[in-house]
């Protein structure tokens, strides 16, 4: 018997040491992503030529708390949402975010989407110019355009939270209907693109609709208001040639535009003079010098200026 051993050692040592190294391999290849750990690389160990090439979004898997990237090219979303946060006893609220100044960056926003008509050709346009904007969707209305989401969506747009119903009356009763006006639409958002926005934007703005109590809600709950510093005045029957002008005229008469000017457009039905404006918009910011950005937890609050 000992001579069978050792006439065979080797092939025993052979096997085993297969065992023990292909086990392991398995074992590594099928482990999930860990939680609390992006399942995409972070930007700080890609070379510049990556970076470049980087367009999908962030998604943060664990705690807000740790939520820390700061680019203004890639959108970010949240895997889960506020009640299946509190749920899995996740931190909803995030930590302080450095904002991202950086001469001649500009973010296009639209807001009162999703639809099949007005959004399809902006899309179509961004793509066509090849720059990035921010989405500003309702949440009583993605049921009825699911691929337009998901096109903004996988084109690398940022898509933001605009409420459930745009009713001032109903939005504004308290903080409480408000906030579960943004966690209405947040399911939403969740069953049809497998994440949720962090960045919202109020309907009407928030002066005179927000008090303290609305700010210290959306703190607790990690939400990321997001305001404007030029409009472009499209809610009005202004022409394509008003849009421009005013326009031109906020970024020629206010300094602190030039590192994060904030353009609030719609694209709802019947903003036909938006379209026709907007390549002419986007013409005059490329000879300008600007980088199209989109809105992340990192965008610079519209109207602060930097400190330095
Ligand atoms: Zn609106």
């Amino acid at each position: 018997m000992q001579n069978y051993f050792k006439k065979h050692l080797f092939a025993i040592f052979s096997i085993i040491t297969f065992i023990i190294v292909t086990i392991p391999l398995y074992f590594v290849n099928e482990c999930p992503t860990p939680a609390g750990v992006s399942e995409y690389t972070d930007d700080e160990t890609l070379s510049k030529g990556q970076k470049e090439s980087v367009k999908t979004p962030f998604i943060i898997n664990g705690d807000l708390s740790d939520f820390k990237t700061q680019d203004p090219f890639r959108p970010v979303y949240d895997n889960f949402t506020i009640s299946q946060r509190q749920n899995q006893g996740l931190s909803t609220a995030l930590p302080k975010i450095e904002p991202y100044y950086h001469e001649k960056t500009v973010y296009l926003t639209f807001d009162d989407g999703p639809n099949d008509d007005i959004e399809i050709a902006i899309l179509d346009i961004l793509k066509q110019e090849q720059v990035k904007a921010t989405f500003f969707l309702l949440g009583n209305k993605l049921h009825d355009y699911p691929d337009v989401v998901k096109r903004i969506y996988n084109e690398n747009h940022a898509i933001g939270n605009h409420s459930y119903t745009h009713i001032y009356e109903k939005l504004y009763d308290s903080p409480g209907s408000y906030i579960k006006e943004l966690q209405q639409a947040d399911d939403i958002f969740k069953e049809i693109l497998g994440v949720r926005p962090l960045i919202t934007r109020a309907p009407g703005g928030i002066v005179g609709n927000f008090t303290d109590e609305y700010w210290l809600e959306l703190e607790r709950l990690g939400y990321i208001e997001v305001g404007w510093n030029i409009s472009s005045g499209d809610a009005s029957d202004g022409t394509a040639e008003d849009l421009i002008d005013n326009i031109i005229h906020q970024l020629d008469n206010f300094p602190i535009l030039q590192d994060h000017a904030i353009i609030l457009m719609h694209s709802s039905p019947g903003h036909e003079e938006t379209i026709k404006a907007l390549p002419q918009i986007i013409k005059i910011l490329k000879e300008r010098g600007f980088a199209f950005g989109v809105i992340t937890p990192s965008t610079p609050p519209a109207w602060e200026n930097k400190k330095s």
